[in-house]
């Protein structure tokens, strides 16, 4: 099986390197084929697609979209979009401008539980101000001494009960499949695994997924355990969706795995990347 790696950021989201530096990274670990999913952004696609090119690897134009479902936030990947489609810019621009808001309301929580300055903090962790996720405030938050590292962040700050935590309402499932279909992409559930839901929510959740268009979900990624790779073939299987692998890479220090370095996917399953709408463009 080849190795190709559909979910990795860069610094236009929250990863740490540049389109590019990503791409090569990729390259070096013998990927013949990436996709760039920056949180809620297409900005670093051009620059991503020009370096495969370079590097003679397949590339997929991706996203990865924010999403409230059941009160819960989801995430959904769009591989082999169309960057230049209107329905996703604008619905992503529109995302953009709620985490701008969530943004200053987190840097007002943590104001108040006594810690100044996290918006400019966060700020100076990213390459655009439109883009504010948890993970600037997290490197924020390690560089102020407040935790040892970005993942410890995440047990004391920015979840649930605790300080620079917002509850924030996302785009919808269906928008969201809509926006990612009418850019010609396939709509990918990330990281299954991390859903606090229940087996029914799950099934209820594959259920309304599949009905809305979506055709895939990651069974492979640094987030699953192997046990969790198996429950995820099974409903890939039971549900008829392709299964993706991706390492969901942020950067040096901050992700186990680098691209590329994840497991294969398990014997029996479809890969997503047989989709007709990505396979032509993983042919170097
Ligand atoms: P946001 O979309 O702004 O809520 O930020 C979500 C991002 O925070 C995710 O994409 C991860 O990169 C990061 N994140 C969330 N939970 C954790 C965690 N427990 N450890 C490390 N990073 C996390
Ligand atoms: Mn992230
Ligand atoms: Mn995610
Ligand atoms: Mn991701």
């Amino acid at each position: 099986m080849q190795n190709i790696d559909l979910h990795n950021h860069s610094r236009v989201s929250d990863g740490v390197l540049t389109p590019s530096e990503l791409v090569v990274l990729a390259a070096d670990n013998s990927v013949a084929g990436v996709a760039l999913t920056d949180h809620d952004d297409l900005a670093g696609l051009g620059e991503a697609r020009q370096a495969a090119a370079l590097q003679r690897i397949g590339f997929v134009a991706g996203v990865e979209i924010s999403v409230t479902w059941d009160g819960k936030t989801l995430h959904v990947v769009g591989l082999g979009v169309d960057e230049t489609n209107l329905a996703l810019q604008q619905g992503l621009a529109q995302l953009r401008q709620g985490r701008h808001e969530r943004a200053l309301k987190m840097a007002g929580d943590l104001a108040r539980a006594g810690v100044a300055g996290a918006w400019e903090g966060a700020r100076s962790h990213a390459q655009h101000s439109a883009i504010l996720t948890r993970t600037h405030f997290a490197r924020f938050l390690v560089e102020r001494g407040m935790a040892r590292d970005v993942s410890s962040v995440f047990k004391r700050f920015l979840v649930k009960g605790k300080p620079g935590y917002v509850a924030h309402r996302w785009a919808g499932l269906a928008e969201a499949l809509a926006w990612i279909l009418g850019a010609g992409g396939v709509a990918v559930l990330a990281h299954p695994g991390r859903y606090a839901m229940n087996p029914r929510e799950m099934e209820r959740l594959l259920g309304e997924f599949s009905d809305l268009g979506g055709r895939g979900i990651e069974v492979s990624t640094a987030n699953h355990s192997q046990e969790e790779r198996e429950r995820f073939a099974g409903l890939a299987r039971y549900y008829g969706l392709l299964a993706s692998r991706g390492a969901d890479y942020h950067g040096p220090g901050e992700s186990r795995c680098e691209p590329g370095r994840i497991p294969l996917l398990p014997m029996g399953l479809t890969p997503v990347w047989e989709d007709e709408r990505l396979r032509d463009q993983l042919i170097i």
